[in-house]
């Protein structure tokens, strides 16, 4: 785990991602989904670093998926470091953020609740 890589804007976990060995994060525009990305436009647009210091009620964009919103709703209730703790040690646990391409792990979800407890807790309820 880069742990100085953070968190991304969108809740995506630049800290573990499979291309931070070239990519440096979502501010070096180098990110495949900086030219469209709707949330990175928003919150330039808004002035904030990450989508967890919104209070909006929102579904934009990379909120879509599963994992950037769990992520985001997780450290919008817990904070980053929180976040960081508990994937770095989960990572330690053999938890793989990106297992095939940028799916992984944290993927295989269809309740954000459920996933935020296995963030949490390291295991699948
Ligand atoms: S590709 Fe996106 S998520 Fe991965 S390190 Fe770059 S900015 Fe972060
Ligand atoms: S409105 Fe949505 S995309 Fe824009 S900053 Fe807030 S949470 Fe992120």
């Amino acid at each position: 785990m880069k742990r100085e890589m953070g968190i991304a804007r969108c809740g995506l976990a630049c800290c573990l991602c499979s291309e931070n060995d070239h990519c440096h994060g979502c501010n070096s525009g180098e990110c495949p989904g900086s030219q469209w990305c709707e949330n990175r436009k928003c919150l330039i647009n808004k002035k904030i670093e990450h989508c967890y210091e919104c209070d909006d009620k929102c579904e934009k964009g990379m909120f879509s998926k599963i994992k950037p919103y769990g992520f985001t709703l997780f450290a919008k209730r817990y904070g980053e470091d929180q976040l960081m703790d508990c994937l770095e040690r989960n990572e330690k646990d053999g938890i793989v953020y990106h297992r095939e391409g940028i799916i992984g792990d944290y993927d295989d979800f269809d309740d954000v609740e459920k996933l935020i407890e296995f963030i949490k807790t390291g295991a699948r309820g």
